[in-house]
């Protein structure tokens, strides 16, 4: 029997998705090579690069609206520092909102190019809660945002308003809930929370926002040229792609982000209101703030942990420790996760 599983990331992938990628592996489309031995600039491998970036751009409805999406190395971290090295100007100035430990490395990146203010942070509260009624200053080149805090298990549900550029590190939720991705001019995300494996970072960019700082940048770091090159500018992960593309395929075929995004709800809502009604779990992060995709909880009675921990274990339930920062528990129900799996976790809550 498969586990459940409640990974925070690398997490859970849609079971037909890993079937078709091991076939893949060994002989892809019928061509007698594997996938991952083949050149990245046949005819076979440009077709992957082109389907993923299509349907991104086809399920963030950003199709025809001067957005290109990339597949990139380095993980959401080395994000952390090519916006900054591509989007603040020289002597520039730029926000950040810090709601946890990613968006911390993310300034810490910030700092580096030049001024960065921290408009609002829920520090003071170990992260719990998303800052609200801050003020944007209106001479930044862009204000960073990090849509949801996978650690601490929050989300931002109303987005800045701003006439500043709009960075926001989707890792964790991209692809979960319908949104206006046009309010967005720089969206990034490790594939591994919630698209694919690790190993590949999506960026999508509003293109007429490139070339406007004066800073000269390495080609490596440079979005102008990856956009030019089609991902392709030097030997992209082909693995992390071609999975990637496959997973969002089965998004499409689900019925795309309306369709996950009720499935993703009804999940939530399923773990949510067991942590609300039973006496012995407390749900860590703020209630208007809680994320649909990493329910943080804890036990209001420690002394049960030891036989929790076991029944999760017995139950073959695999990663709900939750991060050491927070403790307690973090079930991390992306959208892979089916609604089974949940079923299973919070029957052994009303168990215990
Ligand atoms: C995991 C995560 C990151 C870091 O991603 P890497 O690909 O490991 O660099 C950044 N931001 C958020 C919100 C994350 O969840």
């Amino acid at each position: 029997m498969k586990k459940h599983n409640f990974s925070a990331g690398p997490c859970i992938l849609p079971k037909e998705v890993l079937e078709q990628a091991s076939k893949a592996v060994i002989n892809f489309n019928n061509i007698d090579l594997s996938l991952i031995e083949i050149s990245h600039r046949s005819a076979d491998f440009v077709a992957v690069m082109e389907k993923a970036q299509n349907l991104v751009l086809e399920l963030m409805d950003l199709k025809d609206k001067g957005y290109s999406a990339l597949f990139l190395q380095g993980g959401a971290s080395l994000e952390f520092l090519m916006v900054p090295y591509n989007l603040m100007k020289e002597n520039g100035k730029t926000a950040y909102l810090d709601t946890g430990a990613w968006s911390s490395k993310a300034i810490k990146e910030a700092k580096l190019f030049g001024e960065t203010e921290v408009i609002a942070s829920s520090k003071d509260k170990n992260y719990n809660y998303i800052p609200k009624n801050y003020t944007i200053p209106n001479d930044i080149d862009y204000l960073h945002i990090t849509s949801n805090n996978t650690i601490y298990g929050t989300q931002i549900k109303d987005f800045p308003k701003t006439d500043a550029l709009l960075v926001c590190d989707m890792s964790s939720d991209i692809f979960s809930r319908k949104l206006d991705f046009t309010q967005f001019d720089l969206i990034y995300a490790g594939a591994q929370k919630n698209m694919g494996p690790a190993g590949t970072t999506l960026v999508v960019i509003k293109n007429d926002i490139l070339g406007k700082t004066g800073r000269k940048i390495p080609s490596m770091l440079d979005y102008q040229i990856h956009i030019s090159k089609e991902s392709m500018f030097n030997t992209p992960p082909v693995f992390p792609v071609y999975v990637s593309m496959l997973t969002l395929q089965w998004l499409k075929d689900l019925g795309g982000i309306d369709a996950i995004e009720k499935i993703n709800n009804d999940k939530a809502a399923l773990l949510y209101d067991e942590i609300d009604r039973n006496p012995l779990f407390a749900g860590a992060a703020t209630k208007e703030d809680r994320s649909n995709m990493n329910v943080t909880f804890l036990l209001t009675d420690e002394s049960k942990k030891e036989k929790f921990d076991q029944m999760c274990k017995d139950a073959g339930i695999n990663g709900v420790k939750g991060h050491r920062s927070v403790g307690g528990y973090r079930a991390s129900i992306y959208n892979a996760m089916p609604k089974e799996s949940i079923q299973v976790l919070v029957d052994l809550m009303r168990n215990l």
